[in-house]
């Protein structure tokens, strides 16, 4: 999918209207408008790349702060003591939708192993 059609770079500029809970010159963090846990946030790069398997080298250290920013929003929001789980859907197989890569942030309710 082009930028131009990508339902997340329209967010991130402003086009369709997104819950951002954080913002900053390399990510913004929204709620999920779909959420699947009492917290269901979304981690997404304001550069454009379509799942991690794109991700290079230089990326390293985006991908480092996407996860980051995560598990401070998880603390900000309460979660730490109870725990969160983060989560990277890569390719439509494994339930990627979004094809801007992004990082689930759930937490606020028990969570199984193995995910479905
Ligand atoms: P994935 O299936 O891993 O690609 O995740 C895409 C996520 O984006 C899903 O959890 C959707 O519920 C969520 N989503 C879709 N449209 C929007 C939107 N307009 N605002 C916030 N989240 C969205
Ligand atoms: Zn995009």
């Amino acid at each position: 999918m082009s930028e131009e059609n990508c339902l997340f770079c329209k967010i991130i500029a402003g086009k369709i209207p997104g819950d951002f809970v954080h913002q900053d010159e390399s990510c913004v963090v929204l709620r999920d408008i779909n959420p699947q846990a009492p917290m269901h946030v979304l981690v997404i790069p304001r550069a454009h790349l379509e799942s991690l398997d794109e991700a290079s080298q230089k990326e390293e250290s985006l991908l480092g702060h996407l996860l980051r920013v995560g598990a401070r929003v998880a603390n900000d929001q309460g979660h730490a003591e109870e725990g969160y789980r983060t989560v990277i859907n890569t390719g439509a197989g494994a339930g990627q939708s979004v094809f801007h890569l992004h990082v689930h942030v759930l937490a606020g309710r028990g969570m199984h192993w193995p995910p479905g």
